[in-house]
Parts: structure tokens; C-alpha cells; sequence
């Protein structure tokens, strides 16, 4: 795979030096198994886009196994995204670019594999993910097109011929095997035999014969070798991959998308939040921050907010990443800078105010330096870069309180019983710091009406987490405005007396 700046014209370099097996060069069937990398030019935009939309896949595949939704849900889910992200039309489908939707397919895997590959826990992470999408594409796929890939490919596995059949060894163990899963039929399927190395899973649940080091397996559990085969290619190539990396170390195009990419499975995938939607009709003043924060802000900001209000103070990181908050929240510049005068409160003069802590907001709001337009940090920022130290208050709680400080930090502040934090508390023991934020705001917005499984809301199948701290902020905001109108909507009670039509409101 190589990157250019310009978008090559594929299909026609492809097609001069690959064997055709129809309109779809390289991509004959749905289902891939990922052996070769992409032979053709691959634009730097391209690169990055076609991983971030195939990682969105993965996050919600991820997201899904960890908040135990059952394997239809989990089915929906990914099918969902799949759909909007990384569709893959079968053969028989007209009218779509079939070659356009697998060469995505194809490249954005590879990309992946190149920045998963780096560190054992990020391999584990994509190797589950990347393998439950297989699982479900696999299910899915059109019965003949399926076998048609399975014919295509070289597993390691042969079929047990009838003389073998005969071995009276082999007849006994399948026997007893049948006794075993109590199925007279068992004996009448077609065996396959492959190393028992290879099906770990059905060994463990004693699906198979075991026999001179070799499973024998029914073709009933074909999926299963076929699953298994995936996963062993998959973790093989990715530590060639990891061997092969340092090589690239010296493109500088490169490195920072997959460095941004690798991030994106530690912290959710990238936010897309820009600002909110609504600006809730109300100019935001630093009076009303208190308020806001006990009813809106996520666990990072509400910490902060809550060490400016004890200490009176906050150092560098903590005030950078409270202003920019604040800023996306509509706060302006004028609100802000009365909000942390008053914060500051005695603690200092306005003179030394003035002089060192103005500039600094005014600056955050673009209004002095540079005078860039510096975003509100994202999850991906917060818990990636800048690691607090002991005495500091900025970053993620879910990522650098201790267990024991956040268990206690999420009844003082949430009010979260005990009871309710296990699900939390191994989300962030998994490292999965975003899914245990969401399941606060699942538990801290229920009296919206918010469940289990929610998030920040659903569309097409797929559920919102937290990426953004303002967007949990918006999210929560909308919803008690939902409520808000829905109450003030609610129709007329018509009373009659003696006759005659009283309307209350
Ligand atoms: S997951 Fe994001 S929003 Fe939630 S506390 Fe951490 S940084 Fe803040």
C-alpha cells in the first residue's frame, strides 16, 4: 500500500496487474480474510477516513461486548453501522460500487492492523473486534457466495476420507462423542480434521474428537475453524505488522494519523463535536455555572469545577482545559473572566488577576497571541495527553483517580451507589474509560427517562457515548429542556361543574 497526495485512478492500475475474476478485480468475494495487503495508491485523506469510519464500526462492536448486549443486539448493532460506515453489497447487488465499498473494506483493515499493532493490549483490543465482524458478516452473508469464499481459501484443515472413517479407533471416539452430545445423527455428518490447536474454543466446550493431536470436526461447526483461522492469521500478521513498524517511523504524513487512530480505542472514537446545536435560548452568565455544573457537567469537569470552588484555585492544565470548556458551552469571554475573578476570590489581587490570569482566559478565547481558535479538549485529548501529577486536577477521573478514589468520588458527587458502580468500576478496570462515563450519564439522567444501554441517545441502530465532555453537557442540557416542554405542552385537564366546562391548565 502506498500514500499520494492525489486520488489515483485504481480500478485501472489494479485491473492491469491483477487477476480479474469480474468488474471487482481483487474484491471477488464480500468476505475477506485480509492475506494481502493493498496492491494499488492510496491518497493520505483516504488513509485516514476510511480508517476512522471502520474504527466507528469497531468502537461500537467493542462498546457493545462490554455492556453485555445479547448477540442479537450486538447483530443489529454492528449490521447498523456496518450500513452507514462500511457497507459491503452482495455480488448480486446492482447499482453500487461494489469495488469502491471492498477496496474500503480492505484498506481501512490494513490501516487499522497498522496502528493496533503497536502494544499487546491494542493488538488483543482489534483482533476481538475485527473478529466479531467477521463472526457477523459471515452470518449474514448470501449462503452460495459464502462457500464460494470458503472454496477460495487455504485452511488448514482437510476432510476425513471414508477409509479413515472405518479406523476403528476413530469410530469408537465419534460414537462416544455422540453419546457425549447425545446425537445419533452426529455420526452422519462429514468430518473435518485440523491440528486441536487450532479450535481452543471447541476443545474447551468439548465439541470435538480428539484424536493423535488432530480434532476431528463436524462440518456443522465449520464456522467455528473458519472463526478460528481468522483470529490465528489475525494475530500472526499483526505481530509481523508490530516487527515491521519501526520502518515507518520516519514518514512523517503517517505517524500522527495512526498515532491519532491508536488513541481512538483508548478514548472512543474521535468526537466529531464542534459546538452545540441549540444555544438553549439563554445567554449563559458566571452565575449560573454552579447551577449548570451540578446538573450537566461530566465527572471531569465537575471535578474541576469542584476543586475551583474548595481550593479556589486551579492549576495550568485544570484552567486550560475548565476555560476552553466553558467556552463551548457559550460561556463569553466577559462571563468568564468575572466567573474566575470571583473563583479566585481574596486569593489575589486584581492586580496580579489582571496581569496573569486575564491574559491567559483571553488568550484560551483566541483574543491575545496567536489568537487561535483553541477547541475544547475532547475525551481523546483529556486522557491522552497531559497526565495530571499529584497536586493537579485536570484529565480524566475515570482514567487518573485511584478505584478507591473514584468509587467514593462517584457517590459524593453522583450520588452512584455501591450496587451500581461494579459495571462502572470494570469498565475502567478494562481500560474502556468512555463507556463507564456513559453509564453515568445513563444513571444520572434516568429521571429523563434516559436507560440502560442508552447512552447519549440512539440513532440508526447505534448508541452514543461520551467522546466529548461538551457534548454530555449539551446532551444533558437538551434533555431537561425535552422534559421542560413536555410538561409545559401538557394538554389542558377539563373539570366539569354542574354543567358547565371549567378548564384548568
Ligand atoms: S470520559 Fe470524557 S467526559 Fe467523561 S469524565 Fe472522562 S474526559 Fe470527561
Amino acid at each position: 500500500m502506498q500514500t499520494s497526495r492525489s486520488r489515483p485512478s485504481i480500478r485501472k492500475s489494479i485491473g492491469a496487474s491483477l487477476d480479474f475474476k469480474s468488474d471487482l478485480g481483487p474484491y471477488p468475494h464480500r468476505l475477506n480474510f485480509y492475506d494481502t495487503p493493498p496492491q494499488d495508491d492510496v491518497t493520505v485523506e483516504d488513509f485516514e477516513t476510511f480508517a476512522i469510519d471502520r474504527l466507528r464500526v469497531l468502537a461500537e462492536i467493542e462498546s457493545s461486548l462490554i455492556r453485555n448486549r445479547t448477540p442479537e443486539e450486538l447483530r443489529l448493532v454492528t449490521l447498523a453501522q456496518c450500513k452507514k460506515y462500511l457497507p459491503l453489497s452482495a455480488n448480486t447487488a446492482s447499482g453500487i460500487d461494489r469495488f469502491a465499498e471492498r477496496r474500503k473494506d480492505h484498506i481501512s483493515h490494513f490501516v487499522l492492523r497498522l496502528a493496533f499493532c503497536r502494544s499487546e493490549e491494542l493488538r488483543r483490543r482489534l483482533v476481538k473486534a475485527e473478529t466479531t465482524l467477521f463472526k457477523i458478516r459471515y452470518a449474514d452473508d448470501d449462503t452460495r457466495e459464502r462457500q464460494e469464499f470458503l472454496d477460495s481459501i487455504k485452511l488448514n484443515w482437510e476432510k476425513v476420507d471414508d477409509e479413515e472413517m472405518k479406523d476403528a479407533h476413530i469410530k469408537a471416539g465419534l460414537q462416544a462423542q455422540a453419546d457425549y452430545l447425545k446425537r445419533q445423527d452426529y455420526l452422519t455428518d462429514t468430518f473435518y480434521k485440523t491440528p486441536w490447536t487450532q479450535v481452543p474454543e471447541l476443545v474447551e466446550r468439548r465439541r470435538v474428537f480428539l484424536w493423535n493431536g488432530w480434532a476431528y470436526v463436524p462440518s456443522r461447526e465449520q464456522s467455528t475453524l473458519v472463526f478460528q483461522e481468522f483470529q490465528t492469521r489475525l494475530e500472526h500478521t499483526l505481530e509481523m505488522t508490530a516487527k515491521a513498524l519501526p520502518r515507518l517511523d520516519e514518514d512523517d504524513r503517517l505517524m500522527p494519523v495512526l498515532e491519532h487512530l491508536s488513541r481512538g480505542f483508548l478514548a472512543g472514537v474521535p468526537s466529531e463535536y464542534v459546538g452545540p446545536e441549540d444555544d438553549f435560548g439563554e445567554t449563559i452568565t458566571a452565575d449560573m455555572i454552579d447551577d449548570l455544573a451540578l446538573k450537566h457537567f461530566p465527572l471531569c469537569m465537575r471535578n474541576l469545577h469542584d476543586r475551583l470552588r474548595k481550593d479556589r484555585h486551579l492549576k495550568h492544565f485544570g484552567r486550560l482545559q475548565y476555560t476552553l470548556f466553558l467556552k463551548a458551552l457559550g460561556v463569553s469571554v466577559e462571563e468568564a473572566v468575572v466567573f474566575w475573578r470571583k473563583a479566585y476570590g481574596g486569593t489575589m489581587t486584581d492586580d496580579k488577576f489582571n496581569k496573569e490570569y486575564k491574559y491567559n482566559i483571553r488568550h484560551s478565547y483566541g483574543l491575545e497571541g496567536k489568537r487561535a481558535n483553541y477547541p475544547a479538549k475532547s475525551c481523546q485529548t483529556i486522557l491522552t495527553s497531559n497526565q495530571p501529577g499529584p497536586t493537579e486536577s485536570h484529565g480524566c477521573p475515570f482514567r487518573h483517580f485511584s478505584p478507591d478514589n473514584l468509587q467514593l468520588t462517584l457517590s459524593a458527587t453522583f450520588g452512584i451507589p455501591a450496587a451500581e458502580q461494579t459495571e462502572i468500576m470494570a469498565a475502567v478496570k478494562g481500560q474502556h474509560y468512555h463507556i463507564a462515563c456513559t453509564r453515568v450519564f445513563e444513571l444520572t439522567h434516568a429521571k429523563y427517562g434516559v436507560k440502560k444501554g442508552e447512552g447519549l441517545g440512539t440513532a440508526n441502530g447505534a448508541t452514543e457515548t461520551v467522546s466529548h465532555p461538551n457534548r454530555y453537557a449539551a446532551r444533558s442540557r437538551e434533555l431537561e429542556k425535552e422534559k421542560l416542554e413536555k410538561t409545559k405542552a401538557k394538554p389542558a385537564v377539563e373539570v366539569k361543574l354542574d354543567g358547565e366546562d371549567v378548564v384548568m391548565a
